[in-house]
């Protein structure tokens, strides 16, 4: 088993300052952890937590190896509280666990590790910060998240915050040899890029593009949506689908911007064609898109939300 600060991909000076810190004793007691999703930051966490908990550290690196560093790689270790959403919201019950959690007499480290922070709702972001100011020496709280701005202030005034990049292409290359089109639009998560790497994305994403290059008048062959009801019947395809889609309308807007130095494939064919042409409106795109994945999600008729989608955002639309 490896130590698991030395199996995290780049964010160098973030390690360098965090193993610092808690080596001199300064660690600041309530870590703020942001950057986009997908990049590492709740490694860092965890390995952040093993060099507190490891009992067999040598010149002040955890080992990685003992029954405490193992329990922490699995997210066990009893000093190790993990909060997470359920169902996109952290609601107060779970904040009464870090209470009780906090209660316990013994005199060791122990560490609340709070994943997607942001979706803490107000009650248990209140009962966060209490805890921060009744938590006794040696407790951390390391909160994390993709959206530092949806955390109240009052929670980002009493942490120090630390923010994280996404990765280069090089670094997401050190991880898997993907492929260069899921370099370019994984925006540096590794998370993203594993999807996208994904035999079952590809299918979809394939399939998606060759149905918009035809709608856009790119071929001869009629559209067919009706054979995209399989794929929106299904919950992951069509997450697929509309990851996709998104990935095409950005990229159409990156162009628009002038931003134009990106590789040819067929996403950018696609993309190029709609940012070329004024008469497709770019804003209506993403609002449909974003009003598609919601029908999606909650059901509605797939094959007619596709229906509507195809409307709202056709050049010939008179109604907008
Ligand atoms: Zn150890």
């Amino acid at each position: 088993m490896a130590r698991l600060i030395d199996t995290v991909v780049s964010h160098e000076v973030q390690k360098t300052h965090l193993l610092g810190a808690y080596h001199k004793g300064r660690l600041h007691p309530v870590q703020i952890f942001s950057g986009p999703s997908g990049i590492g930051k709740k490694q860092i966490a965890l390995a952040l937590v093993q060099e507190i908990f490891c009992q067999n550290a040598h010149l002040g690196k955890a080992c990685g190896s003992c029954p405490q560093c193992l329990k922490v790689e699995h997210e066990q270790h009893e000093n190790l509280k993990i909060i997470k959403p359920e169902k996109s919201v952290i609601k107060i019950e779970k904040a009464r666990e870090i209470i009780s959690f906090l209660g316990l007499k013994d005199t060791h480290e122990k560490v609340i590790l709070v994943d997607d922070a942001h979706l803490l709702n107000r009650q248990a972001s209140n009962s966060l910060l209490k805890s921060f100011e009744e938590s006794a020496d040696r407790v951390y709280f390391l909160l994390i998240t993709n959206s530092l701005q949806a955390l109240l202030p009052t929670i980002r005034s009493r942490g120090q915050s630390i923010r994280f990049s996404p990765l280069s292409n090089e670094d997401l290359l050190k991880i898997k040899p993907f492929d260069p089109w899921v370099l370019e639009e994984a925006g540096g998560s590794v998370t993203t890029a594993m999807e996208l790497q994904e035999e079952s994305f590809q299918e979809v994403r394939n399939k998606t593009i060759k149905f918009f290059l035809d709608w856009i008048g790119r071929s001869s062959s009629p559209v067919d949506v009706a054979s995209f009801k399989d794929i929106l019947g299904d919950r992951e395809r069509s997450r697929h689908f509309i990851l996709t889609i998104q990935f095409f309308i950005n990229r159409a807007l990156h162009f628009r911007s002038g931003a134009s130095h990106l590789a040819q494939n067929e996403l950018n064919e696609l993309s190029l064609e709609l940012a070329q042409n004024p008469q497709y409106d770019l804003s209506s795109w993403v609002v449909s898109s974003i009003q598609l994945d919601r029908d999606l999600q909650e059901n509605v008729d797939n094959i007619l939300s596709f229906e509507n989608f195809l409307i709202d955002v056709s050049p010939n639309n008179i109604c907008r």
